[in-house]
């Protein structure tokens, strides 16, 4: 026996790391103050119609990295799914991310793929550097199509004028000239069959792995061994440098019969509809067939003290706090930050698999040189 460690949280990071490292022979605790496992990737089967719910917004899994993409089949049969998303533009329907169809479309023209990066590098605005999220938007698909399509969705989203706003976040967006209407343009991409809720269980049931539910893990609490940290980074300090900022998201579900939109997620741009997306949940199992269908309106907010932390928003002043955030981590022994929370950092499902595999895998070799000195 190796360990005993703790693990807070038992969203998909704290569920792989606690999956590696009882593999390893440790002991692991995990402490969720939820009732259920699987954090915010949660799906259950709607009561009234059978539907699989994503409980707190859509998840899709998608990624280039093999392995990862290995480790989370280990868990959980995948079917293929191929992610689409349109957008609500001015009362007309375009596909997103923009692509050549979205360009024809919005301009009423029939371009090729060369004509249209041609008029899109004219219509761009020249920035070199882009420092923000308008101005990463206006120099790469510029200012009819930033208006159109990213200003009103951002505003509602981030709660603030996209020029505040980091361009990263823009850049999870591809631009493209061609037909290609994939969200995500990674190798491996799919839909847990049953959701992710059995993939999470699946990782969490091992003999070495005791998870107790609806039970938070107080920050500094006499824990025994390690502890990994997967709740908000500046919840584990009792906010002591303030409060990061977080968007956190409020939804409001309906069921109808028969399919209301005929996708899974049908974005709107325009400022003026107060929410961002509608999900329509049974479009994410075509496998499965429904009579009714179950609808979610997904609106965002600033996220209060007693909300769920959904996005870290990553404005420059939260920066400053962030770094002392990190300094202070960085001086908490025997804790490690991991997972979107915790790093404060908006991180895809993929990447919280790839980091926890790396983080458990760092802390048994040092666990192992320590034993040898
Ligand atoms: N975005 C937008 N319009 C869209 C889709 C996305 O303005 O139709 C912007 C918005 O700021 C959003 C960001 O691009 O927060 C990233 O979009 P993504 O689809 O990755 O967001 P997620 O699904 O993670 O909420």
């Amino acid at each position: 026996m190796r360990g005993p460690v703790t693990i807070a949280g038992a969203g998909l990071s704290g569920a792989v790391l606690a999956r590696e490292l009882a593999d390893a022979g440790y002991d692991v605790t995990v402490y969720e103050a939820r009732d259920h496992v699987a954090g915010n990737c949660y799906t259950e089967r709607h009561a009234e119609t059978g539907v699989l719910v994503h409980r707190y917004g859509p998840h899709i899994f998608h990624t280039d990295d093999a392995e990862v993409w290995d480790y989370v089949n280990r868990f959980g049969a995948f079917r293929p799914y191929a992610h689409r998303v349109w957008s609500k533009a001015g009362g007309t329907v375009f596909p997103m991310p923009i692509s050549l169809a979205t360009i024809n479309q919005f301009f009423g023209s029939d371009m090729g793929p060369d004509a249209a990066r041609d008029f899109i590098d004219e219509t761009s605005e020249d920035i070199a550097a882009p420092h923000n999220f308008e101005e990463q938007a206006l120099s790469m698909v510029g200012r009819a199509l930033y208006e159109a399509f990213f200003e009103g969705y951002t505003r509602k989203q981030w709660g603030c004028a996209p020029r505040d706003l980091p361009a990263a976040i823009l850049k999870r967006l591809p631009l493209r000239f061609s037909y290609d209407d994939g969200y995500f343009a990674h190798r491996f991409q799919g839909m847990p069959e049953e959701g992710y809720t059995p993939v999470i269980e699946a990782m969490l049931n091992h003999p070495r792995i005791a998870v107790r539910l609806s039970t938070p893990l107080n920050p500094g609490h006499d824990v025994d061994g390690h502890v990994f940290w997967s709740g908000a980074i500046d919840a584990y300090f009792y906010h002591s440098e303030g409060r990061l900022g977080y968007r956190t998201l409020d939804f409001e579900n309906e069921v109808r019969a028969g399919d209301y939109q005929g996708c899974a997620v049908m974005n709107y741009a325009d400022g003026a509809v107060p929410y961002t997306r509608i999900t329509e949940h049974k479009h994410f199992a075509p496998w499965e067939a429904h009579e009714q269908t179950v609808i979610t309106r997904e609106m965002a907010r600033a996220c209060g003290p007693d909300d769920v932390p959904y996005y870290p928003i990553r404005l420059a002043t939260e920066k400053a706090m962030l770094h002392r955030y990190i300094a202070a981590a960085k001086a908490t022994r025997n804790v490690t930050f991991v997972g979107r929370l915790g790093t404060y950092r908006y991180l895809d499902m993929d990447v919280c698999v790839r980091e926890a595999i790396d983080v458990a895998e760092k802390f048994i070799n040092a666990d192992l040189a320590d034993q040898r000195l």
